[in-house]
């Protein structure tokens, strides 16, 4: 496979500077949702979301500390963790999106967590595919059926979690939800930490909840949100899509 970023060179400088400055913007934005929630700035980590960006982007945002990276597609992500590997210091990768069975285990190889795991099939592939190596999963859920997005339905949820928790290579650490488009975010994410409770239940220590984009993260906060996935604010307009 020929990588889709040929080359990997020192990002400009003038670009190191913009991510600083976006970045340390976002951790001041996100300790700022914390106190507003009454909640400790450090209950909320912050993964930034480097889909459609460069590897050098991503390199550099290693550079000035920021570890957790996500990526939502395999074909994406694999070349792009690959070409990481390289790097003196390694990000934690998340993988984010829609997971076809047969690319799990590609996306096994480079990512630590998997936020996205919505349906039995899919978990136990990533189990089998885990051999030596733990991967935290989140359960993705369906907050609106009607609209068809990927995620369990919150009536499945349970016997997911179930299930997924009898897997030896996975951890369970909690759910995950994009808020449906069209419903108030407050709706979405008050369901969401609903959600968790239903998986907390079955696992009382997957307390994880990641939610919150660039548009949404204050009230994913406030709502509970442990894990923010930002893009745009952190990495500016998305090329391509
Ligand atoms: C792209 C993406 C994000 C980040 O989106 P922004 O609005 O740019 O912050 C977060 N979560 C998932 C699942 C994504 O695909």
């Amino acid at each position: 496979m020929t990588s889709m970023y040929p080359t990997f060179s020192k990002t400009d400088p003038k670009r190191t500077e913009a991510l600083r400055s976006s970045l340390a913007e976002a951790q001041r934005d996100v300790h700022a949702a914390c106190r507003q929630a009454d909640r400790a700035p450090d209950e909320v980590r912050i993964i930034a979301v480097t889909k459609t960006h460069p590897p050098e982007d991503a390199a550099t945002l290693v550079d000035i500390g920021q570890i957790d990276l996500g990526e939502n597609k395999a074909q994406e992500g694999t070349p792009k963790a690959e070409q990481l590997r390289t790097w003196d210091r390694t990000p934690r990768w998340h993988f984010l999106g829609q997971l076809q069975r047969n690319k799990v285990r590609s996306v096994v190889s480079w990512a630590d967590w998997i936020h996205s795991v919505d349906r039995t099939r899919l978990v136990d592939a990533v189990d089998r595919a885990a051999v030596d190596r733990e991967i935290s999963i989140c359960l993705q859920v369906n907050l609106n059926s009607e609209s068809g997005r990927g995620g369990v339905l919150p009536g499945d949820l349970e016997a997911l979690a179930e299930h997924a928790a009898a897997c030896s290579n996975l951890r369970v650490r909690g759910v995950m939800a994009v808020a449906p488009l069209e419903w108030e975010s407050e709706r979405a994410f008050e369901r969401l930490a609903d959600m968790s409770r239903v998986v907390r239940r079955v696992v009382p220590d997957a307390s994880e909840i990641s939610a919150g984009m660039t548009d949404d993260f204050t009230t994913a906060i406030e709502y509970g949100s442990t894990m923010v996935r930002l893009g745009s604010k952190i990495l500016g307009r998305r090329h391509g899509r």
